[in-house]
């Protein structure tokens, strides 16, 4: 069978074709930031359109299409989603899409796209319980129970960003405490640093940043300041793999998983150094002992969140 994914973010609009397990054409297009929301569904039905060229293909060679879309989902509407123009406010996504791309549509959460996609054909091939975890501005989680996605009662389920580790700790972007977040997402690690460069810790994490000509300390900027043996840098990513690693512990003790598939900007930049100090600090946390959780990088990149939407559709071809 041949579906299309599409997978919505904040910044680009990634899309695949995929035939059986292999994917056949693709597209990457910018999210675009003026036009509202109607710009924004022009721009995922070209991208749909754009892989399907890619791959020599239109709208009749394929059965239907499945989105990845930031956000709550629920029965086809998402809402809350506050980095898309126009996506704050529930509304009907796949009737939006139905009729401009004339196939049955599935709409899904992005990460939980994605997690059906490392599931399937990425590092989570074999596992048929397992988290995905993806750290990167901010931390989302997606759940594969008994080989199933698990959406949750309200669309919900699996947002280990905001599993609280530290009781009464730091100010998550969600407005609560001790999220998990607060502590291994990009933009708070940000904040951290620049309230610590402000108190006298020094940091060369502005200036590669600045070198870079980038606006925000990207997973990029990050990794180079590490390697170049900055130490507030250094501490931040090491408190950020404790708290991954607690709020990783907590899921596992709670669901008895037998896999962890670690992805996300910032885990994909840091690489195994990263992950190995998660699973040094997951370890004697994990109530089963000895412990059988594996600890995976996520194989498909940026477009594990469209090949896991593509994945889906199949379920309303
Ligand atoms: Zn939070």
């Amino acid at each position: 069978m041949r579906t299309v994914g599409i997978d919505l973010g904040g910044t680009n609009v990634y899309a695949v074709v995929l035939d059986g397990d292999t994917v056949v054409g693709s597209a990457k297009r910018r999210t675009p930031v003026d036009g509202g929301r109607d710009g924004v569904l022009e721009a995922m039905a070209a991208a749909a359109g754009k892989a399907l060229k890619d791959g020599g293909l239109d709208l009749a060679d394929v059965s239907a299409v499945g989105i990845g879309t930031p956000g709550v989902v629920i029965d086809g509407t998402v809402g809350s989603s506050a980095n898309v123009p126009g996506f704050d406010e529930r509304f009907d996504l796949a009737g939006a899409l139905r009729e401009p791309l004339g196939r049955p549509v599935r709409v899904a959460n992005d990460v939980t796209a994605a997690a059906v996609g490392e599931h399937r054909l990425g590092g989570g091939r074999g596992s048929d319980s397992l988290l995905c975890v993806f750290a990167g501005t901010g931390v989302g989680g997606g759940l594969i129970l008994d080989g199933r996605p698990f959406e949750g009662v309200h669309g919900g389920a699996g947002e280990l960003g905001h599993v609280i580790v530290r009781q009464g700790g730091a100010v998550c972007p969600c407005g609560r405490r001790g999220c998990v977040e607060a502590y291994a997402g990009r933009r708070a690690m940000e904040l951290t640093a620049e309230r610590r460069h402000a108190t006298g810790t020094p940091t060369i994490l502005f200036d590669v940043m600045a070198e870079k000509g980038k606006t925000r300390a990207t997973s990029g900027v990050f990794r180079t300041a590490f390697e170049s043996g900055d130490l507030l840098v250094a501490d931040l990513l090491q408190e950020a793999a404790e708290v991954l690693a607690a709020g990783i512990a907590s899921s596992v003790n709670l669901l008895d998983l037998d896999r962890v598939v670690l992805g996300g900007g910032l885990a994909d930049k840091l690489g195994a150094p990263f992950q190995r100090w998660i699973e040094a600090a997951l370890q004697p946390l994990l109530f089963l002992q000895p412990p059988e959780v594996d600890v995976v990088a996520a194989e498909l990149g940026d477009d594990g969140g469209a090949v896991g939407a593509a994945l889906l559709a199949r379920e309303v071809a």
